[in-house]
């Protein structure tokens, strides 16, 4: 027992360990969670920092060897720990908001313990970029999930949007689905608008009697409110055909063009522009009719696209149930009971969950592939028929 230190310790190990670590010799230490200047006359304080020279691990020595021997700092202070967390937070919070994808974040939680106990904090939760939350279905997981779930708690409106598409068209949880969107839409989120305006035209996640076309109106005029261009196109469509508003044909052709020119700006700030332009001028392109626009589709819609075209190629089919998807191929939702969707009442082959998609799609795609069905050929009952849209000004 007489051969054993104060602290337990074996001696000659003791001495292995500082022999190890010639640099703590040259530098004064300082407490890791005390703001007081390190050395001084304070015998008791300097034996505590012997102490604690004892009890840096292995890779905190290397590290800091490392530093001194390149000539980065005088000493090994950690001067990350000097701020405040606030600071900390708010530094935090600008990552969050501007991280181009989630490793971002997780990357920076991964710095130290205590950026990873910041970066759960509601406000950088809260922040979290739209960029952040588009996951792929592939690495959809438990973890993944509960992410989204505590982001959609600390009031990010575009994690309870997407997490609502999810719930509701994945996940086949309709009541925390329709909740979560809710939810975002409370908070004005466009999409989130459009998208239960949508379940309430088409009645989704009950029955044909549920539709409820005042609502879909109403929730369809405050997203095309807010700027949101599927949301005025349809809303145009609506009152061009009198479904569930009074029809008002010059309004609703308004609202057409409204939606086109928003489309046509976007895609002019956004990309492409040169070609555009290029192609209007040398005579091969009509604004309005040839060219077609196409606008990212949200990640939420990318990841149903991609969540169920994934189940298909595993096998699980959902035309074997009668339950088929939206025709527009940046949409991705898919129909709660057999027959919910609206068909072209052309061919009666594409099915769409709206006249906003109905619409987009026959510009870029349908209209190149529609062919009639023959005279002996009548639509499912319970399908809602609507045109080809070759009078719609689209
Ligand atoms: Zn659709
Ligand atoms: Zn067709």
């Amino acid at each position: 027992m007489g051969t054993r230190t104060r602290n337990g310790s074996h001696p000659n190990k003791r001495k292995r360990k500082h022999e190890k670590q010639p640099s703590f010799t040259e530098f004064p230490k300082r407490p890791r969670t005390c703001n007081k200047p390190v050395g001084g006359n304070d015998v008791g304080q300097q034996r505590m920092n012997e102490k604690r020279e004892t009890r840096i691990d292995k890779n905190e020595i290397n590290v800091s060897a490392k530093r001194s021997r390149t000539g980065y700092y005088a000493c090994e202070i950690d001067f990350l720990d000097l701020l405040p967390d606030d600071l900390v937070l708010l530094i935090l919070c600008k990552l969050s908001a501007s991280a181009d994808s989630l490793s971002d974040i997780v990357n920076a939680r991964l710095v130290c313990k205590r950026f990873n106990e910041l970066g759960q904090h509601s406000w950088v939760l809260a922040k979290a970029s739209i960029k952040s939350l588009s996951l792929k279905p592939k690495v959809w997981s438990d973890s993944a999930h509960c992410f989204f779930k505590m982001c959609a708690e600390a009031g990010n409106l575009e994690a309870c949007y997407i997490l609502g598409m999810i719930y509701f068209y994945c996940l086949n949880n309709r009541r925390s689905g329709a909740a979560y969107m809710a939810k975002a839409a409370m908070g004005s989120h466009a999409s989130a608008l459009y998208s239960l305006a949508i379940i309430q035209f088409n009645g989704s996640g009950g029955s044909k009697a549920d539709k409820d076309l005042r609502a879909g109106v109403t929730l369809c005029a405050r997203a095309a409110y807010l700027g949101h261009v599927d949301a005025l196109r349809e809303l145009g469509h609506c009152l061009q055909d009198g479904y569930g508003i009074r029809p008002q044909v010059n309004e609703g052709r308004r609202l057409l063009c409204k939606a086109n020119e928003l489309e046509i700006a976007y895609f002019l700030t956004h990309h492409r522009h040169v070609e555009f332009v290029q192609k209007v001028l040398n005579g091969n392109c009509q604004v309005t009719r040839q060219f077609v626009f196409s606008p990212e589709p949200h990640p939420a819609n990318q990841f149903l696209v991609e969540w169920f075209a994934s189940r298909e190629r595993n096998g699980e089919a959902r035309e074997k149930e009668g339950v088929r998807s939206c025709s527009h191929v940046n949409c991705g939702r898919v129909e709660t009971r057999r027959h919910e969707f609206r068909r072209c009442s052309v061919c009666g082959k594409a099915t769409y969950c709206s006249r906003g998609c109905q619409a987009i799609d026959w510009k870029k795609v349908h209209r190149h592939e529609c062919v009639p069905t023959g005279a002996g050929a009548p639509l499912v009952g319970g399908a809602v028929q609507m045109g080809g849209l070759a009078g719609v000004a689209v």
